[in-house]
């Protein structure tokens, strides 16, 4: 892990729109969210409790990253609070953030194919969650997404879009006779493409060579940091 540097999780949340802020937006502009996922809950979906690690008040990037925990076959998630990193284990292509944390992350299962690369489903959920930094562990990469108020003309762009089109969208999907669930894992990829022009390929070798961060900071508005992780 090197190229993040020594920058400290409160300098990062600096760079980042103030999360009252973000929280004020998300509850009373954006309001197509739920903040749902009470601690109790995802404790209770994963039948386990968060492990903790204390790291001080304000620790550096680079010491946040290297306690978080990581598993070949399955992702871990969780938040930074009050000096304390709150992680728990989660599915092996799944996992659940608070989404109401300043500070999460998740980890990718680092003996995927595509560990080192963002899902639709991370982009589409950090314009979607009103948190202000989120850091992506993957295998050899990690990354850290912060919002801006770059981010945030995305977001209310997603947000008018849906306003607009979002129920002609699933009606549509519906008669196509797409199940609940269809939908539920398809509309985020749709927003993409359909908001911001962002279509992942299916293909791997071309995803592997899919520029993402250009994407993620040119149509998404994310300022991005990639660091280097110890190899494994
Ligand atoms: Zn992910």
């Amino acid at each position: 892990m090197n190229t993040i540097g020594h920058i400290t999780i409160s300098s990062l949340l600096e760079m980042a729109v103030d999360h009252h802020k973000l929280l004020d937006y998300y509850n009373n502009v954006y309001e197509l969210i739920t903040l749902d996922n009470e601690p109790g809950d995802i404790e209770r979906i994963y039948s386990t409790t968060y492990g903790k690690v204390a790291l001080g008040s304000d620790p550096t990037l680079q010491d946040f990253v290297s306690h978080i925990p990581v598993a070949p076959d399955f992702e871990y998630a969780g938040h930074f609070r009050d000096g304390l990193l709150n992680y728990i284990e989660c599915g092996k292509t799944e996992c659940r953030i608070l989404p109401y944390e300043s500070m999460v992350f998740h980890t990718h299962p680092f003996n995927s194919e595509i560990a080192d690369i963002p899902s639709e489903l991370d982009l589409y959920l950090f314009l979607q969650h009103p948190y202000a930094v989120e850091c992506t562990i993957g295998r050899d990469k990690c990354w850290v997404f912060i919002k801006t108020a770059e981010t945030l003309k995305k977001v209310e762009k997603m947000r008018k879009w849906k306003n607009k089109h979002m129920v002609n969208m699933i009606c549509e999907m519906v008669r196509n006779n797409c199940s609940d669930d269809e939908i539920t894992y398809s509309a985020p990829y749709l927003f993409l493409e359909k908001i911001f022009n962002i279509i992942m390929p299916n293909d791997l070798e071309k995803l592997l060579c899919y520029d993402w961060q250009n994407a993620a900071r040119k149509k998404l508005g994310i300022t991005i940091l990639v660091g280097t992780l110890r190899s494994r």
